[in-house]
């Protein structure tokens, strides 16, 4: 297939290009470079510079490159920055998004795989999280992924447009080619490995308060090409659905650090910090529904194969793409 991936220069967009081009797809990447990297994109894809506020370029470009399928990664994904900048989240990820629509339903693209995340769900009553799980995000990031599903749903009724939204839990780990590097990073695994590369002193931890084992928040990690499988397996559904996509396992900030620690054999300073807004002290998936529906199956199981993923990665890029 023909695929357009918006956002394909960013951390996940890089990975499902390159899957998508090994599996044999043609993949055309668009994509601002605000926070992608233009050394990020396969050297075998097609490159587009845009952003989605050009919502003319979008739709000329649609019509002049004829994609089966859009797969949109193009967002604002910081949990703390949309606490602090709520407008920021909303319009890029609900009014940029929807110029992306409205250019597709215009030029007739039919299908689109959308990153959501398990945001969307807030404190969860009951663990793991399923698709039944009534949807109360305590933040401007997973509030603007959920309006972007509710308008996924009318645009199917009303204008028939296919979608898959695929909800992340902790995306993370890295190929031998493409790897997590943000220009300002907040996540934790790439922030603790940075420590071990002695490009930062320590590591913070944000709340050592919470009602978990070990006071620390609890997340589900999951490998960036388990969730590019995913992707794949998304653009031959036969309808539009919603799917959790996670291990079904949880490790907390302490328990990620612990095993950084063993895998890179290097001290990692850190420092206990308050709790940071915005953040639900348990998150773990469900992914049962994409399993019996779509057949996926993650192949990295365990925090440890993840992070020894993602430290080859840092180890051979140690400054990132550099740009
Ligand atoms: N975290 C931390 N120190 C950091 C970065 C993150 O303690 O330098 C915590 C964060 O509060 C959360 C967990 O690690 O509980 C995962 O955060 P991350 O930003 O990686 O992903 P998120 O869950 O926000 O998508």
């Amino acid at each position: 297939m023909k695929i357009l991936v918006v956002g394909g220069a960013g951390y996940i967009g890089s990975i499902c290009t390159e899957l998508l081009l090994d599996e044999g797809h043609e993949a055309i990447v668009f994509d601002n470079l605000g926070e992608g990297h233009r050394s990020a994109v396969d050297s075998r894809a097609r490159f587009i510079q845009g952003d989605l506020t050009e919502r003319e370029k979008i739709q000329a470009m649609l019509s002049s490159t004829r994609p089966e399928a859009v797969m949109h990664f193009a967002a604002s994904a910081l949990v703390g920055e949309s606490m602090r900048d709520p407008s920021k989240y909303f319009r890029n990820n609900i009014s940029n998004g929807l110029n992306l629509l409205d250019a597709m339903v215009t030029t007739h693209v039919e299908r689109i795989v959308f990153s959501s995340t398990c945001a969307i769900f807030g404190p969860p009553t009951r663990l793991p999280i399923d698709e039944t799980a009534p949807p109360r995000p305590i933040n401007p990031y997973g509030e603007s992924k959920l309006a972007f599903e509710r308008i996924l749903r009318w645009y199917d009724q009303i204008h028939s447009l296919k979608f898959v939204s695929l909800r992340y839990f902790n995306a993370a780990g890295a190929t031998g080619n493409f790897g997590e590097d943000h220009r300002l990073e907040t996540h934790l695994i790439p922030n603790v490995l940075k420590v071990a590369l002695g490009e930062k002193p320590h590591v913070e931890i944000y709340g050592t308060d919470y009602e978990t084992p070990d006071g620390t928040c609890i997340r589900d990690y999951i490998h960036i090409l388990d969730l590019a499988r995913a992707h794949i397996l998304a653009l031959e559904a036969a309808k539009s659905e919603f799917y959790n996509l996670g291990t079904g396992g949880g490790s907390s900030v302490r328990e990620v650090i612990a095993a950084c620690r063993k895998i890179a054999g290097r001290n990692i300073d850190t420092v206990e910090k308050p709790r940071r807004s915005g953040d639900p002290s348990r998150l773990i998936a469900s992914s049962e529904k994409i399993k019996n529906e779509l057949g996926w199956r993650p192949q990295f199981q365990s925090l440890e194969a993840i992070i020894e993923s993602a430290w080859k990665w840092h180890q051979k890029f140690p400054h990132g793409y550099g740009d």
